[in-house]
């Protein structure tokens, strides 16, 4: 009898260990398999015409959320949009990855509180260190760091641009090398400043240069276009504000509420970004972009980057993306207008990284001066930065 129940407790044993091993092993690339899809092709591939033409163009992409799936950045994945072999297929030269720290359950675009994360239970799944358990900036930090490693360990075939000079010596690379693929870190959401100033600097020094205030939820600095009061800059936000510009650091008003947009392009004294957004003229919804909003964040000499998402373009195909670029560069002007995929960013879009020659082609079918289509496609984000980075 006693022999059975300890062969019994071993069996259980022996189960239990098996299903946790297949839930570390096989659960995060599930639920990443789940969230970040690509849409079957719609339309034709593009010309051999459109693919010549791209192959000239410098590419960039404003808004990227790789780093939240653990997958290796340097080697080709069939999960989510985008690694580096998909860059460099795609003709993209330059991509900012930004961290996400913390999403409440059941997000929406409407009405988010701050006391739900989904981020902590991956964190755990991916095996992150234990530190990014509880911390928001560790989990920030944690993310910066893999970035690093990956681009210590490419082999020069990715570069983290951190200042003006990383950037010119980015280009020069380019002229012998264009396979390689420059990148930037951003954050989405600064809960992750735990409310500390100093922690500018500390996300700083790990390498960040855009920062977008809020995420899906109100925090300390300002509200969300998905939290609870929306609520504007708080005295605590314009210190931050304050603080970021010294330190160059771009200030990126995706997700935040109007009343924030407003009091930071009041405050603001350096040029802002909205790095993937839609606009309200094809697509209206909370989030969107207004075309005041558009023509102020022009006014401050700033980049708008749109998405390639179902709620940010109303349409899961390239004409829907393409529809909002030419309505955005109506009313903000094509030096203003950039990319802004949101890829991995738990969407799905019509093609990954690889595929971005797409919009090239649907801006020519539409009748966009191929000068025009250059500025749209990158030229716009490589003269932000190379003004906006600090100097060295
Ligand atoms: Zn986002």
């Amino acid at each position: 009898m006693k022999k059975r129940i300890v062969i019994a407790v071993i069996t259980a044993g022996f189960l239990l260990v098996a299903v946790a091993v297949a839930v570390f092993t096989f659960g995060p690339g599930l639920v990443e398999s789940r969230m970040n899809r690509v849409r079957a092709a719609a339309k034709p591939a593009p010309s051999d015409v459109s693919r010549a033409f791209h192959s000239t163009l410098f590419v960039a992409d404003l808004h990227a959320d790789t780093l939240l799936w653990n997958r290796n950045l340097l080697i080709e994945s069939g999960r989510g949009h985008v690694d580096i072999p998909r860059l460099a297929a795609g003709n993209v030269a330059l991509q900012m990855f930004t961290v996400v720290t913390q999403t409440p359950r059941n997000m929406n675009y409407n009405n988010n509180a701050s006391s739900t994360d989904n981020v902590t239970l991956l964190a755990m799944l991916q095996c992150w260190p234990p530190a990014t358990w509880s911390s928001r900036l560790e989990r920030a930090l944690y993310q910066a760091r893999r970035l690093h490693d990956a681009a210590d360990n490419s082999g020069g075939t990715l570069s983290l641009i951190e200042s003006q000079e990383d950037f010119s010596t980015f280009m020069e690379r380019r002229k012998t090398q264009p396979r390689d693929v420059g990148c930037l870190l951003g954050i989405e959401g600064l809960h992750c400043l735990e409310g500390s100033l100093e922690n500018v600097d500390v996300l700083f020094s790990a390498g960040f240069r855009m920062m977008g205030p809020a995420h899906f939820f109100d925090n300390e600095v300002g509200g969300s276009a998905h939290g609870v009061e929306k609520r504007g800059l708080s005295e605590f936000g314009l210190q931050v504000v304050r603080r970021m510009e010294e330190c160059h650091i771009v200030i990126d008003l995706a997700h935040a509420s109007p009343k924030l947009i407003d009091d930071i392009l009041r405050v603001a004294t350096h040029p802002v970004i909205c790095s993937h957004t839609g606009v309200k003229g094809t697509c209206d919804n909370g989030r969107n972009l207004s075309d005041d909003h558009l023509r102020r964040i022009a006014q401050s000499g700033g980049l708008i980057g749109i998405g390639y998402w179902d709620s940010a373009v109303c349409g899961n195909d390239v004409a829907s993306i393409v529809a909002a670029i030419r309505y955005a560069v109506n009313v903000a002007g094509v030096d203003h207008i950039a990319l802004g995929s949101d890829f991995d960013g738990a969407v799905t879009t019509p093609f990954d990284a690889s595929g971005v020659v797409t919009i090239t082609d649907g801006l020519l079918a539409a009748g966009v001066a191929e000068e025009d289509i250059a500025k749209i496609m990158g030229e716009n984000v490589q003269r932000f930065f190379m003004q906006a980075l600090p100097p060295a």
